[in-house]
């Protein structure tokens, strides 16, 4: 019954958006809407949702009437679209009269292709009269999961949608949306009234995020330590123009409005760019927060949830959560935020026991003050508990994530959080150490917390344990080669593993909990683990999936900054990430060239292929890095690129480039290479001449230590010569060399 898409789509495509292709997950939507009919369709947040009704609006011609939730969505899309040079416009109430006027006049020559409005609005008597006698060819409906009272986000408004579709009979409906369980789907389809859809639902995986989950500790150092992590990815050669702005984006979720105060205040007194955003200011503040981190004035948002749908921002590298969510879904969500441009980012999220009771204790206390029934409260909490679980679960995170909503993951190894990518050890006597922890709490009669739970078992001789004669349990001191800290962690894994449970009316009290028994037994093992180690910078993820040279990404960044302010458009509007990341990986020449890149279509091409170019050109005769390039993509092993990329003899600061690390770290590795004897020679990188001085004075001082040599060669050669001269020295290789 499908038809196929004529090439000639392909053709429009290729030039209004500079795709060369549909992804798999637009196809069944998009096919549907050429052969006008219905359609439901479930894609993750970055899966390309808008191109399902943008494209056919453009290649059908006529009107397409697209409802989006909020003002700032609208603007976000009409702003791009205006940039490939698509006629749309938004209806609000914000509109001059004039600016109306050109609207309806827009409409009646037939010019304008998509329309948007809210909800509310586009039931309104003035908004329908705008289409008298013209041609309504269809009708998307973004986030649509608002239609269901299952969904997260619930507007009444969207239920009477229904009445839109009956004043367009004619026009085909399209639901969009990212997360919907098919209770919600089936809710969607049934309240719409949508005609025999094209429902094509896909993975809920977000395979470009990475996530980790740390113990919570000094939340500020943390918090500090992962934005400087994803500094390092966008500067590796400490570039001057660069140094002292960076321009990253990430949001920081905390619980409370006071957490959020506290952490940003911290975060500017050491030098962050952050700015707070919850509930309790101001429309205008909030307002401010939002502009100033979608033009990329401003590097990070702490915020409650509040700061949520609005953000379009398709360049958000990191989310960090300080406190845990409400449930898996929240999750989702809240991390969904990140990466939407498809390139890699990183899901944080820093643990700790006590917010897990914090947040029961919220739920209580709203549900008392709201009279709430006592399935909602068991709801609530089984979303708590669910999410604990998966914190404290050693497994796949994506596994986890993708599993708990209803499907499949294929994956063995996803490589992409912090089990995968071995960041958490198994602790090779888990069993034992379950078990002694267990009876722990029961010889103290399933009657304290965490912290005397944790003493007894180091055996501290803290004046309540003596007092309470628990020096003589039979349990007291079991695990002291442990620290406190490793025991803690413990603790919460087995509470994530229902082993133990928290209760109590005054303060937290560890119990037996239903798994315990099992445990206890013998019958059942757990697996406990424990961070490996920090992560390392060089474990950090490139954003793309191809090698590309992060300087000139860099500075394409800063064009794109200042062009983008002249525009007046956000930065991640004018040209996503990924455009920039592709440029500075092939460096094309010519705007012939540039053609072949993803997301710059023609429009685009014309208006700013020629300042593109003279920034790259420019790059390339300074670096002398040479143009045209391919992509070419990494192997494997990180190690393996070194080797390879030592083998041709590629200068260092190339190296560094191909492998965003910095000029010191290549140096390293290559210091490795010829003290495992496998680089022999290393007149590629320092001249014969030198090296044979650096060894003569090396020789002549004693010692191996680089400063005196350095000072002696009076600042004629560098560090990292000399590291490699004395490493070919000590293999002896010196003396072919000599
Ligand atoms: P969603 O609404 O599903 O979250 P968007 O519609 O915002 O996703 O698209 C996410 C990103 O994917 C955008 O940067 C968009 O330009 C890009 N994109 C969409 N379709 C394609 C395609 N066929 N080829 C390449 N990039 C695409
Ligand atoms: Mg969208
Ligand atoms: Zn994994």
């Amino acid at each position: 019954m499908q038809t196929q898409i004529p090439p000639r789509f392909f053709q429009m495509l290729q030039e209004v958006w500079g795709f060369s292709n549909l992804r798999e997950s637009q196809v069944q939507a998009i096919t549907a809407a050429l052969d006008g009919n219905d359609a439901l369709v479930v894609v993750p947040t970055g899966g390309g949702k808008s191109l399902c009704y943008q494209a056919p609006a453009v290649f059908r011609g006529g009107v397409t009437i697209v409802i989006s939730p909020l003002i700032a969505l609208m603007k976000d899309q009409v702003d791009s679209l205006k940039q490939l040079g698509i006629p749309a416009a938004r209806w609000d109430s914000s509109l001059t009269p004039s600016e109306k006027r050109s609207i309806i006049s827009g409409l009646n020559e037939q010019k304008i292709r998509l329309l948007f409005a809210s909800p509310e609005r586009a039931l309104q008597k003035d908004f329908l009269d705008l289409f008298r006698g013209n041609n309504v060819h269809s009708i998307a409906i973004d986030e649509a999961h608002c239609v269901s009272q299952w969904g997260h986000d619930f507007r009444p408004e969207y239920r009477n949608l229904l009445n839109l579709r009956n004043a367009f009979p004619n026009a085909s409906m399209m639901a969009l949306t990212a997360t919907a369980t098919e209770q919600v789907q089936q809710d969607i389809v049934n309240q719409l009234q949508l005609r025999n859809p094209s429902i094509s639902v896909h993975s809920f995986d977000r395979p470009n995020l990475t996530y980790r989950i740390l113990p919570k500790e000094n939340v500020v150092e943390q918090c500090c330590r992962i934005i400087d992590r994803h500094k390092f990815n966008s500067t590796p050669n400490q570039d001057h123009s660069a140094s002292n702005d960076t321009r990253i984006g990430g949001i920081i979720y905390c619980l409370r409005r006071t957490d959020v105060d506290q952490l940003t205040t911290a975060l500017k007194q050491v030098g962050y760019s952050a700015i707070a955003y919850h509930a309790g200011l101001s429309n205008e503040e909030r307002q401010r927060a939002q502009e100033a981190f979608m033009n990329e004035q401003v590097d990070v948002v702490v915020a409650t949830i509040a700061f949520g749908m609005g953000i379009d921002r398709s360049n958000v590298r990191f989310v960090i959560h300080t406190s845990i969510p409400k449930s898996m879904e929240s999750y989702q969500q809240e991390t969904g935020r990140a990466g939407r441009d498809g390139l890699n980012s990183e899901c944080i999220l820093l643990f700790s026991m006590r917010d897990a009771n914090s947040i029961t204790k919220l739920i209580e206390k709203s549900a008392e003050e709201n009279q709430s029934s006592p399935e909602w409260i068991q709801t609530q909490l089984k979303n708590l508990q669910d999410f604990v679980a998966f914190c404290k679960t050693p497994c796949c995170r994506h596994r986890s994530i993708t599993e708990y909503f209803g499907q499949n993951y294929s994956l063995e190894n996803c490589n992409a959080c912090d089990y995968c990518l071995g960041e958490l050890d198994v602790v090779k006597n888990s069993k034992v150490i379950a078990q002694k922890i267990l009876s722990c709490v029961h010889r103290m009669g399933e009657r304290f917390g965490m912290n005397a739970i944790t003493d007894v078992l180091i055996g501290s001789n803290a004046l309540e344990i003596q007092k309470r004669g628990h020096q003589s349990l039979s349990t007291f001191g079991i695990l002291k080669e442990f620290t406190r800290k490793e025991i803690r962690n413990w603790i919460e894994q087995l509470v994530g593993l229902n082993a133990l449970c928290v209760d109590g009316q005054q303060y937290p009290v560890l119990k037996l909990g239903p798994k315990a028994k099992a445990i206890l037994f013998g019958s059942d093992t757990p697996v406990l683990t424990q961070l490996s180690g920090p992560i390392s910078d060089e474990g950090g993820k490139s954003l793309a999936r191809f090698f590309y040279d992060q300087t000139l990404f860099f500075r394409l960044r800063e064009w794109r900054h200042e062009t983008a302010s002249q525009v007046g458009v956000a930065p991640s509007i004018l040209f996503p990430d990924y455009v920039l990341a592709e440029l500075s990986a092939k460096r094309p020449s010519t705007i012939e060239a540039m053609r072949s890149i993803t997301g710059i279509g023609e429009q685009q091409l014309q208006a700013h292929g020629l300042h593109i170019l003279e920034v790259i050109q420019s790059y390339c005769e300074l670096k002398l890095v040479s143009m045209d390039q391919p992509l070419t993509f990494p192997s494997s092993a990180l190690r393996s690129s070194y080797d390879e990329l030592f083998r041709t003899a590629k200068p260092i600061a190339e190296i560094a480039t191909l492998l965003r690390v910095t000029e010191e770290t290549v140096t390293k590795y290559l210091v490795d290479a010829i003290l495992a004897g496998e680089v022999s020679n290393i007149d590629p990188w320092v001249p014969p001449d030198t090296t044979r001085q650096i060894c003569s004075i090396a020789d002549k001082l004693g010692g191996d230590r680089l400063k005196p040599i350095f000072e002696e060669l009076q600042g004629q050669t560098t560090y990292s010569a000399i590291r490699l001269a004395m490493a070919i020295r000590k293999t002896g290789a010196l003396q072919k060399v000599t």
